[in-house]
């Protein structure tokens, strides 16, 4: 069983638009008055009523909540029950040393409501617009931009910067494939956001260089807006579209990059992150060439770091559903060992971008150098055990690839 998640842009009219801020507004006070309740009455709600105060307390509590409020009872019960329900999950975690301390929720941050799969219905209008049905709030167009599939388990609506938009959770029965496509050693690069083995080179489309900067400018006005003004806050709301518009271009890219690995292999080997923080600081020290290529590079960096564990939550999930499977593995000196020869020596690192061993004077681009030796930590047993050659085009690391993207468009992607 698969659970994925579609989220499509919603197109609300005036009075809707009304309901959702209502919806989110009484939801977003239920919590808080819910965590309220759990951090201050805890102690006086146990000795006055001998039971703990849970989940099924507190909606017991928001029954009488309910209807001693017309304004709180008009919105769906269900929702509401859902942000308890929001809370329970997160004194769970927050008692499991998952997570800190639940905090309170903040008009213009969390602006969402949740309704279970079995109360909402889609309908599709045309080509381009479906249609969600709402309890309380009735049919709302939606922009169809994908098909779903599965069953809908809930429906989250909830606003952005960029407006509202509704976000299904779907359960999807699958079995996956025997997988037989070859294995992969995938490093983050440098001048490149992400290098395979292979020495194929997937970079991050050119829009996003441009919307992250205009952010940083966007960002500079606002701190010359004086706080508090009119200004000040239409430039907030400026910056906030930005960064929304630079998260989704982000994910796009991390979506269609990821997809375009899981089609084509059936291993990928990963540097395990959490180790990767103890080793980096060598790679920091080495002389970069031009200004533009540090600045590019260090952009590039910040996106995959930024986002490195998304994409590597996308790809797994990718990979699971074929039957593939992603690996992680220790990262220690692969951008310093030489994978020709297998010497290492820090001097190997020409430039950022070069790699030419001191030793037998292989050179190669220095991110796919890395990508053969991430990808050996994996198969160097395997080759022990049965035999499992690398295959040339991994062995020699010459003869680099174009910069090869995938491709523009992907409909249904997933
Ligand atoms: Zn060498």
């Amino acid at each position: 069983m698969l659970v994925r998640g579609f989220r499509y842009k919603m197109k609300p009219d005036a009075d809707q638009e009304v309901l959702f801020r209502q919806f989110a507004g009484v939801c977003r006070l239920v919590y808080n008055l819910a965590l309220e309740q759990r951090r201050d009455w805890y102690r006086q709600y146990e000795r006055e009523t001998g039971a703990r105060l849970n989940y099924t307390a507190q909606c017991r509590e928001l029954t009488a909540l309910r209807s001693a409020y017309d304004w709180i009872g008009a919105v769906s019960q269900t929702c509401q029950q859902q942000a308890l329900r929001d809370l329970d999950r997160a004194f769970g975690h927050f008692f499991a040393g998952r997570a800190r301390y639940p905090s309170t929720r903040k008009k213009g941050v969390n602006d969402a409501f949740r309704f279970q799969g079995r109360e909402v219905a889609t309908e599709r209008l045309n080509g381009k617009w479906s249609a969600v049905r709402l309890p309380k709030i009735g049919w709302v167009k939606f922009r169809d931009t994908r098909p779903m599939r599965g069953t809908v388990k809930n429906a989250t609506v909830v606003l952005d910067a960029l407006g509202w938009h509704i976000s299904f959770t779907c359960e999807i029965a699958h079995n996956a494939p025997i997988n037989i496509c070859p294995s992969v050693g995938a490093d983050r690069g440098v001048v490149n956001t992400l290098v395979l083995s292979t020495g194929e080179r997937l970079s991050v489309p050119p829009s996003l260089e441009a919307i992250e900067r205009r952010h940083r400018a966007a960002q500079r006005v606002l701190a010359r807006r004086k706080r508090g003004s009119t200004r000040h806050r239409r430039q907030l709301q400026r910056c906030a579209r930005l960064a929304a518009r630079r998260a989704r271009i982000r994910r796009d890219w991390q979506h269609k990059a990821a997809l375009h690995i899981a089609q084509r292999f059936g291993a990928v080997v990963v540097e395990d992150l959490k180790i990767r923080n103890m080793t980096a600081s060598a790679r920091g020290t080495i002389e970069e060439p031009g200004r533009g290529v540090r600045q590019k590079a260090g952009l590039n960096r910040s996106i995959l770091n930024q986002g490195w564990f998304g994409f590597e939550t996308l790809l797994a999930y990718k990979l699971e559903e074929r039957g593939g499977i992603l690996v992680t593995v220790d990262p220690a000196y692969t951008s310093q060992t030489c994978s020709a020869c297998g010497t290492v020596d820090r001097q190997s690192r020409e430039s950022q971008a070069v790699f030419a061993c001191t030793e037998c004077g292989f050179r190669a681009h220095a991110d796919h150098n890395a990508a053969i030796n991430i990808l050996r930590r994996n198969t160097a047993s395997m080759r022990m055990e049965d035999g499992h050659q690398l295959s040339d085009e991994v062995r020699t690391g010459s003869g680099l690839l174009p910069a090869e993207n995938p491709r523009g468009s992907l409909r249904g992607r997933c």
